[in-house]
């Protein structure tokens, strides 16, 4: 027999199991839902077809045949993994062409690139935020530039979301110690964008550095997908440009470009890159190949963005609370928890993928459906799923 006792350090665990059964019974579990198909317009659940609307594939090149033929061949010639770190042995050519790649089309004098996104703001703001540096972080910046504050040597403070005066009262602090403002360009869950011009005109009076996570804005934004930088003009403005292969790129990975300095300091220092083995080889070719497509293919970020209009005003005529989203990512704000479960239930019932988000990852009383599109849904699928949300806000009285 098992005591379970206090001092068990998996007493917690044991909890929390309690607690998941709870909330599965009350069919209010909509997470790591096993997809057993490609990540497209549509996915298999279960044996059932869905809508997604759930995914940040948002030029649909995880689909593409090139992007997968490119990966297929990197395997071929270098096989399935680099077996090292950067630093030693792991460092391949494919690595070198994707950062001269990415420097090229940021118009930056160097990149470097990590196994995903996660580890690059780890790595980037660990090496960057030293002892007396102060990074300054949006409220709603992502989890993953927290994490990075979290093991830095140096303080980080956060202002409450585009908020520019809190922003100027915080870089008016300890004028002495250098700063570095880290925000999202486009917000992973309610898809607003960062007030970048009002960023740069107070990071110029105050002379600090800015660091644009770009995750979701990269393919996107811009008339070249060059980001959120480039939709503002502001490109040579934004220090550190950094990315995910994790979204718009088809794959997985991340990047990080900047003045040659930083780079060279980042790779020397940066302990997620020293102590992790390195990007495996079909994702950096998949990376590079989907980079060559948003570059020469801009009719995929038009369709993106025709469905983008047609599915926020859609979901706007039915009565929906969208937030302040201007971008493909579009959330339905439902605000009360159990509501947006029950939400999610019918849309399930009719065959519809949402991402249900409650608090803490949202602030109390903001909880909300996180939707998405992507290039290559078509307008009869958006039509289908504006009709399950019809439903589904009638059935649970929030239209
Ligand atoms: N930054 C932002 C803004 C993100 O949304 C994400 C992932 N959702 C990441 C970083 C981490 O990227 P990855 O999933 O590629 O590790």
């Amino acid at each position: 027999m098992v005591i379970i006792m206090k001092t068990d350090i998996f007493s917690k665990c044991f909890d929390f199991y309690h607690q998941l059964e709870a909330v599965k019974k009350a069919e209010q579990y909509f997470y790591f839902r096993t997809i057993s198909s490609i990540q497209g317009p549509e996915v298999n659940i279960n044996g059932r077809r869905f809508i997604m609307l759930g995914s940040n594939n948002y030029l649909g090149l995880t689909e593409d045949q090139r992007v997968k033929e490119a990966a297929i061949k990197a395997i071929k010639k270098y096989g399935t993994g680099c077996a090292g770190s950067r630093l030693l042995n792991g460092t391949i050519d494919l690595h070198e062409d994707l950062e001269a790649q990415i420097a090229e089309f940021f118009k930056k004098e160097a990149s470097i690139v990590f196994a995903t996104g996660m580890q690059t703001n780890l790595g980037c703001i660990q090496a960057l935020v030293t002892q007396d540096c102060v990074a300054i972080l949006d409220k709603f910046d992502h989890a993953s530039i927290i994490d990075g504050c979290r093991l830095a040597s140096g303080c980080f403070k956060r202002y409450p979301h585009n908020d520019m005066q809190s922003l100027e009262r915080l870089l008016q602090c300890e004028p002495e110690k250098p700063k570095l403002i880290i925000v999202d360009g486009v917000f992973s869950m309610e898809g607003d964008l960062t007030n970048l011009p009002g960023i740069v005109d107070l990071s110029k009076q105050y002379g600090v550095r800015i660091m644009l996570d770009d995750a979701h804005g990269i393919g996107v934004m811009g008339k070249n997908g060059r980001g959120t930088a480039e939709h503002f003009g502001l490109e040579e403005e934004t220090d550190i440009i950094m990315g995910t292969f994790s979204k718009s790129l088809a794959t997985i990975g991340g990047f990080i470009a900047a003045k040659r300095e930083v780079i060279e300091y980042v790779k020397h220092v940066g302990r997620a890159l020293l102590f992790s083995a390195s990007l495996a080889p079909p994702l950096a070719a998949a990376a590079s190949m989907a980079f060559k497509i948003i570059k020469t293919e801009p009719e995929r970020r038009k369709k993106l963005w025709d469905n983008a209009h047609f599915w926020a005003e859609g979901l706007k005529t039915l009565g929906f609370d969208t937030g302040y989203s201007t971008t493909p990512i579009v959330p339905v704000i439902i605000g009360n928890t159990d509501k947006t479960f029950e939400m999610c239930r019918y849309l399930e019932e009719n065959g519809v993928f949402v991402s249900p988000v409650v608090p803490p990852a949202v602030p109390p009383g903001r909880a909300l459906l996180r939707t998405s599109v992507m290039a290559t849904h078509t307008q009869k699928q958006l039509e289908r799923a504006l009709e399950a949300f019809a439903q589904a806000g009638r059935k649970a009285g929030i239209i």
